[in-house]
C-alpha cells in the first residue's frame, strides 16, 4: 500500500443519491488507482439534521454499489472513531489552539443582520456573503453588553488579501477577501462548523487527496487557512463538476428518482448505475453496465469533464430503464 489516503465523507441528513454516488465513485477510483487507502467518515456534526438510520443506509448503499473502504465507522481503524459526533474533543482542542493565537472572536450578529448584507459583492455560493467583520471591531465593553442577551458564534479571522490555491481539476483559483471573510467555526448553538471539523479530521486521518464536488470549491480557501493556522499539512484537492438537471440547477429530488435506495428498489442494478456515472464522468464512451472495480485502470483526473454535466430526461430514462 502507498501512503496515499483518500476518503468519502457523507452527511447522513438525507438519502444517498446519484450525485453523492458519483463523488464517492470518483474519489474511490482515484485512491484505488494509486493503490491507496480509502476511508469512510460519517459527517454527522450537525446532529439535529442527521439520523443514525441514514448513516447506516448510506454505508449499505455504497457497499451495494461495489465500493469498499479500509477504515470506517463500521469497521474501525487506526484513526477511530470515524463518526464526527464522537470526535468533538478534537474539534474543541483545535478551537483552543486557534483561540490562543487570537484568531477567533465572538460574533453576536443575528440572522437578520447577516441577511441584510446579502447583497454585498464577492459572496460565496455555499456560505452567503462576505462577513464585513462587524463583531471583530467591538470593544470589550460592547462585547460584555451583547453577551448579556445573546450567545455568540465564534468566527475565525480570515486572511485579508486574495487567497490563491491550486486545484487538481479546476486549476489555479483565486478568491477575494481571504476567500470570503471571517467565517464561523462554532455556531451559537455550540455546533462545530463543517469547515473546522473537516480540516481536523482530514489532517488527523492522514488524508492526502480530497476529491469532492465543485460546490465545495469555495470552502477550500477557508479550510486551507485553518490548516495553516493549526500547523497541519493540507491535502491535494480535486473538485469535480456537478451533475445538473436540465434547468441548470444541481441534481435534486425534483429531477426524478435519484436516491440510490429508490433505484435499488426499482430493480436497477449497481452495475448500471456505475456505468452510467462513469460515462457521465468521461471514463466510458457510452453508459454500459460495469463493476466499479473494473474502472480502476480507466481512471484519470484529466478525463473528467471540466463543465457541469447536464442530466437530460433521456439520460435519466437510460438509468431507470
Ligand atoms: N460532508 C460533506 C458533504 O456531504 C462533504 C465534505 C467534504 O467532502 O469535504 O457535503
Amino acid at each position: 500500500m502507498s501512503h496515499i489516503r483518500g476518503r468519502f465523507a457523507p452527511t447522513p441528513s438525507g438519502y444517498m443519491h446519484i450525485g453523492n454516488a458519483r463523488t464517492a465513485l470518483l474519489s474511490w477510483l482515484q485512491i484505488r488507482s494509486m493503490n491507496g487507502s480509502f476511508i469512510m467518515r460519517m459527517e454527522d456534526i450537525d446532529k439535529p439534521r442527521c439520523k443514525p438510520e441514514l448513516a447506516e443506509q448510506a454505508l449499505a448503499d455504497l457497499r451495494w454499489l461495489g465500493l469498499d473502504w479500509d477504515e470506517g465507522p463500521d469497521m474501525g481503524g487506526p484513526h477511530a472513531p470515524y463518526t464526527q459526533s464522537e470526535r468533538e474533543h478534537l474539534y474543541a482542542s483545535a478551537l483552543d489552539q486557534l483561540e490562543q493565537q487570537h484568531l477567533l472572536y465572538p460574533c453576536y450578529c443575528s440572522r437578520a443582520e447577516l441577511l441584510s448584507i446579502a447583497s454585498a459583492p464577492h459572496g460565496l455560493g455555499s456560505e452567503g456573503p462576505v462577513y464585513p467583520g462587524t463583531c471583530s471591531r467591538l470593544t470589550e465593553a460592547e462585547r460584555a453588553e451583547r453577551a448579556l442577551s445573546k450567545t455568540p458564534s465564534l468566527r475565525f479571522r480570515a486572511a485579508e488579501g486574495p487567497y490563491t490555491f491550486h486545484d487538481e481539476t479546476a486549476g489555479w483559483q483565486t478568491f477575494a477577501a481571504g476567500g470570503g471573510g471571517d467565517f464561523v467555526v462554532r455556531r451559537a448553538d455550540g455546533i462545530i462548523s463543517y469547515q473546522l471539523a473537516v480540516v481536523v479530521d482530514d489532517a488527523a486521518m492522514g488524508v492526502t487527496d480530497v476529491l469532492r464536488g465543485y460546490d465545495l470549491l469555495d470552502s477550500t480557501p477557508r479550510q486551507l487557512m485553518l490548516y495553516e493556522a493549526l500547523g497541519l499539512p493540507a491535502p491535494r484537492f480535486a473538485h469535480v463538476p456537478l451533475l445538473n438537471g436540465t434547468d441548470g440547477k444541481r441534481l435534486a429530488k425534483r429531477h426524478g428518482s435519484i436516491a440510490l435506495a429508490s433505484l435499488r428498489e426499482a430493480g436497477v442494478s449497481p452495475e448500471r448505475i456505475i456505468g452510467w456515472l462513469a460515462a457521465l464522468s468521461g471514463l466510458l464512451p457510452q453508459p454500459e453496465p460495469v463493476r466499479a472495480s473494473e474502472l480502476v485502470s480507466e481512471f484519470a483526473l484529466d478525463r473528467i469533464p471540466k463543465e457541469a454535466v447536464v442530466v437530460t430526461d433521456e439520460l435519466m430514462r437510460y438509468l431507470t430503464g
